[in-house]
């Protein structure tokens, strides 16, 4: 018998699963998936901020698994729209866009500009709530946020298999104009630099703090 305590990975991205499940690596909790508890709705994503759709996404999954929750919220902001999309990223070309969708479009907005206004950063918020650790009006307080951020500009083509999203299309800094993107790095080199790994380090020892 498996006593050991159980936190929820609230993410169906099985990309960011994998990265997430790679980074956060608790020393005495273990990681368990919406799918293993058979979890497969989803709460209306309509926050103002990325912070605030990590917040109701964990409280979401948390009062749904009653168990600890971690919730990723992500996305790119590109500094020729104005830090959009933004919050829309998923979103950017439509509900139901994929990848390659979302891409397209964003290549078409910048379509033109050269490699100095083509400057954009990801954002990674990761928020851990605990069911019982209910506050004093009884809501789910957020026992950790953590934020990340890994700047760098939108290529002027996709190159590029690995990652997911909008790899294919972000250089990230440190790589020179027509540098390689993220979709042609390894998962390590993306992880010893990317949003998600920073934030997912802060939430480690915030993890480890709480006795997890
Ligand atoms: P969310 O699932 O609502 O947080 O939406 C995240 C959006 O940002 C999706 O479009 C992802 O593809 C994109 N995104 C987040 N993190 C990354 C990343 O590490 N690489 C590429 N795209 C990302």
């Amino acid at each position: 018998m498996n006593d050991r305590p159980r936190i929820v990975i609230a993410t169906h991205s099985k990309h960011k699963l994998a990265e997430l499940a790679e980074l956060l690596r608790p020393e005495h909790a273990e990681l368990v998936t919406l799918d293993a508890l058979g979890i497969s709705a989803d709460p209306i994503e309509d926050g103002a901020t990325f912070e605030a759709n990590a917040r109701l996404k964990a409280r979401f999954f948390a009062r749904l698994s009653g168990l600890p929750t971690i919730a990723d919220d992500s996305g790119i902001e590109v500094a020729a729209l104005d830090g959009g999309p933004g919050v829309r990223t998923r979103r950017y070309a439509g509900e139901q866009a994929t990848d390659s969708q979302n891409n397209a479009k964003l290549l078409a907005a910048l379509a033109g500009l050269p490699a100095a206004e083509r400057g954009a950063r990801y954002v990674c918020v990761l928020t851990l709530v605990i069911p019982d650790r209910g506050g004093p009006r009884g809501g789910l307080p957020i026992a950790a946020q953590s934020r990340g951020t890994l700047r760098g500009r939108i290529a002027g083509e996709p190159r590029g298999q690995a990652g997911f999203g909008y790899d294919p299309i972000f250089e990230p800094l440190g790589e020179p104009p027509g540098g390689r993107t993220l979709g042609q790095q390894t998962a390590a080199e993306k992880s010893a630099i990317s949003h998600r790994s920073q934030a997912a380090h802060r939430l480690a020892l915030r993890l480890r703090g709480l006795g997890y």
